[in-house]
């Protein structure tokens, strides 16, 4: 069966620091090695689309400024987004873009900014000033596949009151200061703090993106279907970071 991966890639041109878009390259090389066709839409504001025809939704970081400038837009598209995760579209969530989702986010200078408000979880600003910046490292359990992740993060805002975190933290802060976790994966959503970018850094966690978003289509298949690619410089690179960041 020929395989599809189609991306709804939102705010592309606003949503997009630390590297985000290499995600999306990523995405692309590793499904297009195995003879999966890949399908790239940038969504900006006011543009029509019917989410809930793609296999993944993928929402950057941006700084306050650039949040509050899609906020009208994004919620203008909530029905839509919710039909397209019922219907089984994975979502794919970075800083920014994984804050938006829950109830509010606060920004630094103490405005608030509604969210979808699809989760109970929200994003308060921390102490003046504060932010958690640098290198991260984190346990993950993905239905089962267990996976060191290591990133970047740079954010002002503290989420709280996660109720399914990604990760335990190892190095870093994660959802806020002290919270000892990171990020958010209910099986639908995965929002992390990880710019870095997330997936050129972590091929595991790029193919089970690859591989929940192939379910769109076929609800059967695995992310052990998926074809094994070399990973041997990806991997290199990994056990670099991951030994200068746990010593
Ligand atoms: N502006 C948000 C914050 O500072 C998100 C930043 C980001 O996406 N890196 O918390």
């Amino acid at each position: 069966m020929a395989r599809q991966m189609r991306v709804a890639w939102m705010y592309h041109d606003i949503m997009d620091l630390y590297g985000d878009t290499g995600n999306m390259m990523v995405l692309r090389k590793r499904c297009e090695d195995r003879g999966i066709e890949f399908v790239l839409d940038t969504i900006g504001i006011g543009q029509e689309a019917d989410l809930s025809a793609y296999s993944l939704i993928f929402l950057g970081g941006g700084a306050d400024k650039e949040q509050m400038s899609i906020i009208p837009d994004l919620l203008s598209r909530k029905e839509n987004i919710r039909q397209a995760m019922a219907s089984g579209t994975f979502v794919l969530l970075i800083c920014g873009g994984y804050q938006l989702f829950g109830r509010y986010y606060e920004a630094a200078d103490h405005s608030k900014i509604p969210g979808l408000g699809f989760y109970d979880y929200h994003t308060d600003t921390g102490r003046e000033g504060a932010r958690c910046i640098g290198n991260v490292v984190i346990e993950a359990n993905l239905d089962g596949l267990e996976t060191k992740i290591v990133g970047f993060e740079n954010h002002g805002g503290q989420t709280v009151n996660v109720d399914e975190p990604l990760g335990k933290v190892i190095k870093g802060c994660g959802n806020s200061f002290d919270a000892g976790y990171e990020g958010f994966y209910d099986g639908r959503i995965l929002g992390t703090y990880l710019h870095g970018p997330l997936l050129p850094k972590n091929p595991e966690v790029a193919d089970f993106v690859i591989a929940r978003s192939l379910q769109k289509d076929d609800p059967d298949f695995k992310y052990t279907d998926l074809r094994k690619l070399d990973d041997v410089w990806e991997n290199k690179a990994r056990e670099a970071i991951l030994s200068k960041l746990e010593k």
